[in-house]
């Protein structure tokens, strides 16, 4: 696989994520590619369906080696398929890295432009839009606050620490305790300083 140019958004569960990367995407053309969203689109029959609910559902990481593999089987996916085209476009990554050791795996191919932090130090107040996303989207691992807080737990023991691996010149944080409009403004105003 080429060298693929790519931002990363980085945020706790619930941090808006998905919602600001999709508004960007649509405003910038920049591709918006979640992990969590590959893993929900597998088969639950399939063996990797399967692994992906037996982690999920407990509020874990699933194993780097999977995760890695499954991301660049479907990046490659895409790319067969003309829908990402190496020599011109740019993927924003939602979910991935999510530790040290998936920083170091998708080194070689995935070079990282800028890294936009939806930071959120009141973990209170994703515990409670979580548990309200629940509600809306019937994500099974949003609806039990125990899974909740494992997620959380995850995030701040092994994803929070994939942040010292790059350069503080490569990170922007964002208050990602603002109104979604606002924290969309923020992460556009700082895609548009970094994306050239
Ligand atoms: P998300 O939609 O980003 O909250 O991801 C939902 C679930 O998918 C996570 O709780 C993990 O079980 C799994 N997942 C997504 N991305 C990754 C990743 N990069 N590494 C390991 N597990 C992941």
């Amino acid at each position: 696989m080429s060298n693929i140019s790519a931002f990363l958004i980085f945020g706790p569960p619930g941090s808006g994520k998905g919602t600001v990367g999709a508004k960007l995407a649509a405003t910038t053309g920049v591709k918006h590619l979640s992990t969590g969203d590959i893993f929900r689109g597998l088969s639950p029959a399939g063996e990797n369906g399967k692994l992906f609910a037996s982690y999920a559902n407990a509020g874990k990481l699933v194993p780097d080696e999977a995760t890695v593999q499954i991301f660049s089987r479907y990046i490659g996916g895409l790319i067969d398929t003309n829908k990402f085209d190496p020599e011109k476009d740019s993927f924003l990554l939602d979910g991935i890295p999510r530790t040290v050791a998936q920083a170091e795996l998708i080194k070689s191919v995935v070079n990282v432009r800028h890294i936009f932090v939806l930071d959120i130090p009141d973990y209170s107040v994703i515990v409670e839009r979580l548990l309200k996303r629940a509600a809306i989207e019937g994500r099974k691992d949003d609806a039990d606050e125990s899974v909740v807080r494992a997620r959380i737990k995850e995030y701040e023991t092994k994803t929070a620490a994939v942040l010292s691996a790059y350069s503080d010149s490569l990170i922007t944080k964002i208050n990602g305790n603002q109104s979604p409009n606002k924290v969309f403004r923020d992460t556009l105003s700082a895609y548009i300083v970094n994306a050239d």
